[in-house]
C-alpha cells in the first residue's frame, strides 16, 4: 500500500528557531505490545508527532512502528520524557541514550523532564544535561512537563535557558490561562495533555450543542479549540477510528460564540493529576 499523505498539521514557532506540529497522538498507557500497531494506525491516518515518555514503558513499539513505516526522518516529530528517577545530570546522559535506542532514531525532536519532582532536588541538573544534549546535536528542542511557575523561574534563573515547552494538563475544564499567559510572556509554547481531559468533556452539553451546530464529534469540537486556542494536542486512542475521528479536528473552524461558550467550562478545582510539588515517583 502507498504510504498516505501526511495531515495538514499547521505548525508553531518555537524559540530556539524550530517548530512544533501542533497535533499527534500521546501513547500513555498503551501496552507495549499494542503500540506498534496503534503507532502503525496513526502514521497510516496521517499523523506523524508521537508524544511517548520512558515511564510509559513503550518506547521500544513506537521505534519498531517508526522504522517498519519507512517514512522520513525530517517527516517525523518524536517526543520523549526523562522519568523523575532518571534525574541528575549523569542519569539524564544515560536515560536519554536508553531512550533513543529504544526508538531507533539518532536524533529527537523535543526532550521534556516529565516531572519537576522537587523534593528530589535535581531538575535543575537535568536541564543542564539537556542543554548539553541540544548543544551536541542530539535533540532539537528541550522542554518540561508539569512544571509550575515557581519551577520555570529556577530554570530561568539557574541556567539562563528557557524551555522551548511545557506539556501540562489542559482542557476545557481546567484552561490553565495564568500559567499560558506566562508561556506567552516568556515564549514557551504550551502542549495540553490530556486535551480531551480523558474522555470526561465528551458528553457536556455545551460541547455537544457546538458538535450538533458544525455536524462535527464532541472530540472533534474540544481538539478544535485547543488548535484554535494556539495549544499543541496530543490526544490519545488505541482505536482505528477515533484516531481518524481525531484527526477530523483539522478541517473546519470554531466561531468566536463557540470559543466563548467552552471558555465558561474553565474550572479553578478541574486539575486531572497529581500535584507537581508533592510528586515524585510513585510510592516514594
Ligand atoms: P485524553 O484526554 O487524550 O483522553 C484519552 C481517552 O479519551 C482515551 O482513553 C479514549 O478512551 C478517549 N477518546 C479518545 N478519542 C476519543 C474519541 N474520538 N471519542 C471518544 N473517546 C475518545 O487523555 P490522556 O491519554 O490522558 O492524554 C493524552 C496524552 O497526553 C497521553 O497519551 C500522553 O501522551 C500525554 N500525557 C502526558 C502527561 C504528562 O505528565 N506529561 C500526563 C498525562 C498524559
Amino acid at each position: 500500500m502507498p504510504s498516505p499523505s501526511q495531515l495538514a498539521v499547521p505548525r508553531l514557532a518555537l524559540n530556539d528557531g524550530h517548530a512544533i506540529p501542533q497535533f499527534g497522538l500521546g501513547v500513555w498507557q498503551v501496552p507495549l505490545e499494542d503500540t506498534a500497531k496503534v503507532v502503525s494506525a496513526a502514521f497510516d491516518c496521517g499523523y506523524r508527532m508521537i508524544d511517548t515518555a520512558a515511564a510509559y514503558r513503550n518506547e521500544q513499539g513506537v521505534g519498531d512502528a517508526i522504522k517498519a513505516s519507512g517514512l522520513k526522518r525530517d517527516d517525523l516529530y518524536i517526543i520523549t520524557k526523562l522519568w523523575n528517577g532518571e534525574q541528575g545530570h549523569d542519569s539524564t546522559l544515560k536515560a536519554f541514550d536508553a531512550s533513543m535506542a529504544k526508538l531507533g532514531l539518532d536524533y529527537l525532536d523535543l526532550y521534556l523532564i516529565h516531572w519537576p519532582a522537587p523534593r528530589l532536588g535535581k531538575f535543575v541538573d537535568s536541564w543542564k544535561a539537556m542543554i548539553k544534549l541540544q548543544a551536541d546535536k542530539r535533540i532539537r528542542s528541550i522542554g518540561v512537563s508539569n512544571f509550575y511557575t515557581s519551577h520555570l523561574q529556577r530554570l530561568l534563573d539557574e541556567t539562563g535557558v528557557t524551555p522551548a515547552a511545557n506539556q501540562v494538563p489542559l482542557y476545557p475544564g481546567y484552561q490553565q490561562r495564568e500559567l499560558r499567559a506566562l508561556h506567552a510572556r516568556l515564549g514557551i509554547v504550551t502542549q495540553s495533555w490530556s486535551p480531551l481531559g480523558q474522555g470526561r468533556y465528551l458528553d457536556n452539553p455545551a460541547i455537544a450543542a457546538i458538535a450538533r451546530k458544525h455536524a462535527k464529534t464532541p472530540a472533534q469540537v474540544i481538539l478544535r479549540w485547543h488548535l484554535e486556542s494556539g495549544l499543541v494536542v496530543i490526544p490519545k486512542s488505541v482505536t482505528p477510528a477515533r484516531i481518524q475521528e481525531n484527526a477530523g479536528a483539522l478541517g473546519f473552524t470554531l466561531d468566536a460564540d463557540d470559543m466563548a461558550a467552552i471558555a465558561t467550562l474553565d474550572r479553578a478545582d478541574g486539575r486531572l493529576g497529581p500535584d507537581p510539588d508533592a510528586f515524585t515517583v510513585p510510592g516514594a
